[in-house]
């Protein structure tokens, strides 16, 4: 086929490959080549490559990445992201001149990936439109906006006395197994009404529990709005240790065009255990608690990103709800109390509370929100105001009257709203209420209707009552919710709704579907 253009095609084909030739450069070329000295444990100390600048990524020649994580005069600590297997003594590694960066964009809602975003749902490769550094500067003072609008949670204990607000950082701190990661993923949940973006952040977890997390979410949430970034026990330590960072970077895609994301990172425990690991085998020296130095930098740098942005710079919000584990209630220990001090507020989640099924089991003398409580819509605020104190009243009048009958009748009836009050803040999981739900409830509290009903009928009231209200009131339902303000008249009228719908639910026990 090739013989009728053989002349003139022979020729320019000798005339390509000579100028594909000429333009070859054959000239020696020098080439920074590392070798690696012992890697165990996550880690690569790798010795050559001067050159090579902190947290920059190093490739092995059997195709894995690191980061350099410390700089000796000897030699580089290597942190590995990917698993070690093939590396040994004498494998070359070369420093890419550049810093870890993950995807960003709005491919990745939806998906389920890991630190580096690659997926780990078995869909298909992430393309997105670009990417950016884990580690970015947080946003400067003067770049910030006050933090003015709630992130509704539909928990009531958290919207009625610690309200959330947008561009806040609010720690959840409790006991191994207290409902940590329950109350966060019913935050995330309750978005679903909202224009939230959610991104999870699993570090150091059991994989069966964060199955259970993203299915919960895929089930009554928004997934279509979620980033799950997932660095469980069983990744690489280098992986967990850059997975916040990851998603927060993630989020930040976010905040910088405008719209309104929440991080949880579950949890920072974890990562601190990591980082502590990691650094003593980079043999940096070990602080209180053996935890590096640097540690309490980590996660201040981490969470100052979350903010409220202003309006000039698109007015987006990322607000972070970070969650770590005590022990034995333990507030005091070094990782709580940085944490504690770096957010604007903490929810105490408390083992004895949960044990005794007062679920979610929030310490209201332990938690704040430092900021939220201005965000509060003026309807629920003007009904929560008192209920923080009557409810402390009664928990300390609880424990001196626990021995003996009481017979004032004042304290009597504060004894009775009190347990109320307690029937109405302990919520089920999946259970979450609107603002206007929790209105009504705190409305009828006050006004004492609910102090003649059985305990019992408190939950079941705090159950139907969505539905009853959207039945009988849908007009207020929908005012309430627009504007956040109440009337008196609107107040009194839920006050009464929710009367009908506990003597309907009084007078026939287990029938009230079918009234
Ligand atoms: P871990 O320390 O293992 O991470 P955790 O503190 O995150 O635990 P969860 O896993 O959220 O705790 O919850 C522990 C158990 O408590 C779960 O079985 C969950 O279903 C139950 N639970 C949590 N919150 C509630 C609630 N409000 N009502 C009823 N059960 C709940
Ligand atoms: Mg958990």
């Amino acid at each position: 086929m090739q013989a009728p253009e053989s002349g003139s095609g022979a020729k320019g084909w000798l005339q390509r490959s000579k100028d594909l030739l000429s333009r070859i450069d054959l000239s020696g070329q020098a080439d920074t080549l590392g070798r690696v000295v012992h890697v165990a444990d996550g880690i690569a100390f790798v010795s050559g490559l001067p050159d090579v600048r902190l947290n920059e990524l190093l490739h092995f020649e059997t195709g894995q990445t690191g980061l350099a994580m410390t700089l000796d005069a000897d030699g580089i600590g290597a942190v590995l992201l990917d698993d070690p297997k093939g590396i040994e003594a004498d494998t070359r590694v070369t420093g890419m001149a550049e810093v870890v960066r993950v995807p960003v964009g709005p491919e990745l809602l939806g998906r389920v990936v890991d630190p580096l975003g690659r997926p780990l749902d078995g869909g298909e490769a992430i393309a997105t439109g670009g990417t950016e550094p884990i580690e970015r500067p947080a946003p400067a003072i003067i770049d910030r906006a006050l933090v003015e609008d709630p992130v509704e949670t539909g928990v009531l204990v958290v919207d009625a006395l610690f309200a959330l607000g947008r561009g806040q950082r609010e720690l959840i701190v409790g006991d191994r197994a207290t409902g940590k990661t329950s109350l966060a993923v019913d935050v995330m949940i309750n978005q679903n009404h909202s224009d939230m973006i959610c991104v999870y952040v699993a570090v150091g977890q059991r994989t069966t529990a964060i199955e259970r997390v993203i299915e919960a979410v895929r089930e009554r949430g928004a997934p279509e709005r979620c980033i799950f970034v997932v660095a469980s026990a069983a990744s690489p330590p280098g992986l967990q240790w850059i997975a916040p960072a990851a998603g927060m970077t993630m989020a930040e895609y976010f905040r910088d065009r405008g719209q309104n994301a929440l991080i949880v990172i579950d949890d920072l425990s974890k990562h601190a255990a990591t980082h502590r690991q990691l650094a003593l085998l980079n043999r940096e020296p070990p602080g209180r608690e053996a935890y590096p130095g640097d540690i309490f930098y980590l996660h201040a740098h981490l969470l100052e990103r979350a903010a409220h942005l202003a309006p000039e710079l698109g007015g987006g919000s990322l607000s972070a709800l970070p969650i770590i584990e005590t022990d034995a209630g333990n507030l005091s220990a070094y990782i709580p109390t940085n944490l504690i001090s770096i957010t604007d507020g903490q929810i105490v989640l408390d083992s004895r509370l949960f044990a005794a099924n007062h679920r979610p089991a929030v310490d209201v003398g332990l938690s704040v929100s430092r900021v939220g409580g201005k965000t509060q819509k003026p309807a629920l605020r003007h009904v929560s105001g008192k209920l923080r104190l009557d409810y402390a009243q009664f928990l300390e009048l609880e424990m001196f009257t626990r021995f003996g009958g009481i017979s004032d009748k004042r304290l009597k009836s504060r004894l009775v709203r009190g347990e109320r009050i307690r029937a109405l803040l302990t919520q089920p999981r999946f259970a979450t209420l609107r603002m206007v739900d929790q209105v009504a409830l705190l409305v009828a509290l006050s006004e004492g209707v609910l102090d003649d009903l059985p305990v019992p009928i408190v939950a079941k009231l705090r159950a139907e009552v969505s539905r009853h209200l959207d039945a009988t009131r849908p007009g207020i339902v929908s005012s309430v919710t627009e504007s956040g303000e109440i009337s008196d008249d609107d107040s009194r009228a839920l006050a009464e709704e929710v009367r009908n719908l506990a003597s309907r639910l009084g007078s026939s026990p287990g029938e009230s579907e079918h009234d």
